[in-house]
């Protein structure tokens, strides 16, 4: 029998069971060749299909256009953060930035370095608990592009909806609600996300990028960090992180096989509202964001009193519960619940929160 248990890690998140077995399984022979993935050349014809395949499998996922070019990177998504203005704010442009919390923050913070930089709206005057709706938003005209983070892990905040820029180039940090249900690409110039929530293992971050969009890069940019480079070498400039890559690839087919995006959607909306019902029927535990704009894939709660926290935690562990401390700069605890997780783990932590209620509520 299986020892893992239910693992709430806001990233390196859980990954599915039956990824992690068929990666073992092959781990040491790739289909037949005598060697593990890790071991092959990037440019061999059996790495180039695992990665072609992954290429395709989410694109099929994803439904991406095809005037739209896939980037398998390094650097994560914070790397992101000067690669982004790097390539679209041309020699000294400004671009527009939502703040809706504290990715959006160090998105703001790194760009700055790079050209000026105009927080067109931000969730401070609601303490970052609603977004500011459109109507509040003060976009410039001159700004190259405009961007923002549809899914705050550490605040739980997120967008339901897709900001209207008219034609303007719209870039999103998805890091933590990628592939959580279907998105419409052609509504972005450009989407990035960290791989180690929703895609795959750290040291890979997934850029998709609208092909007009590349070209564009300051004069300055390094060649690592040129969108059009890494387009034009299929993400190959260099040795690119082959092994996650891989698994990635494995996820994909793993989200195909279990419907695509629709039947994830369908999944993670019942896990969000059972667990925010349980949290908002309580007396002890509280959510306080806007509740049209809660994240269904990070789930902040705190109990009523701090000094709960560590035997709650504690209890958590007991029962198989990992990883529910919330992020050290805000307290409290906070479950990410990405498409890993499987609706039997928010069922399990229900009831413990349930239970720890009657005895210390
Ligand atoms: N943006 C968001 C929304 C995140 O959640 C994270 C990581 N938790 C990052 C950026 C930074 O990602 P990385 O560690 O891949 O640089």
């Amino acid at each position: 029998v299986s020892k893992r248990m239910f693992n709430f890690c806001a990233g390196p998140a859980a990954l599915p069971e039956a990824v992690l077995q068929k990666a073992q399984a092959e781990l040491l022979d790739w289909q037949g060749r005598g060697l593990s993935v890790m071991e092959m050349s990037h440019r061999s014809a059996e790495f180039t299909s695992v990665a072609e395949r992954a290429e395709q499998d989410l694109r099929d996922l994803l439904s991406i256009p095809s005037d739209y070019r896939v980037l398998f990177l390094q650097g994560g998504a914070s790397q992101q953060f000067a690669q982004i203005p790097l390539n679209l704010l041309g020699e000294d442009g400004s671009a527009d930035y939502i703040d809706t919390g504290i990715w959006s923050r160090k998105a703001i913070e790194e760009a700055s370095r790079y050209g000026h930089i105009n927080v067109a709206a931000s969730a401070k005057e609601y303490d970052y608990f609603a977004i500011p709706g459109q109507n509040q938003w003060q976009l410039s005209d001159e700004a190259a592009y405009v961007h923002y983070t549809p899914n705050e892990t550490i605040g739980g905040l997120e967008f339901n909806w897709i900001p209207e820029v008219g034609d303007k180039p719209l870039v999103a940090d998805m890091s933590s609600t990628i592939l959580s249900r279907p998105i419409d690409v052609s509504r972005f110039g450009l989407i990035y996300a960290g791989a180690q929530k929703n895609i795959g293992p750290s040291g890979l971050v997934v850029v998709i990028v609208r092909e007009d969009l590349l070209g564009k890069a300051h004069s300055k940019c390094p060649t690592m960090l040129d969108y059009r480079v890494a387009a034009d070498n299929g993400s190959m400039y260099n040795t690119p992180p082959t092994f996650a890559w891989y698994l990635s690839g494995l996820i994909f087919q793993w989200l195909k096989e279990q419907g695509g995006l629709e039947a994830m959607e369908r999944a993670n909306d019942a896990k969000q509202r059972k667990l925010y019902a349980a949290i908002d029927a309580s007396e002890l535990y509280t959510n306080p964001i806007n509740v049209a704009d809660r994240s269904w894939m990070n789930v902040p709660f705190r109990l009523a009193d701090d000094r709960l926290d560590k035997p709650f935690l504690a209890g958590a562990e007991e029962r198989g519960l990992l990883n529910l401390k919330g992020h050290r700069s805000v307290g409290g605890m906070r479950a990410s619940i990405y498409n890993a997780v499987p609706e039997a783990a928010v069922d399990a932590l229900v009831a413990y929160m349930a239970e720890f209620e009657k005895q210390h509520g």
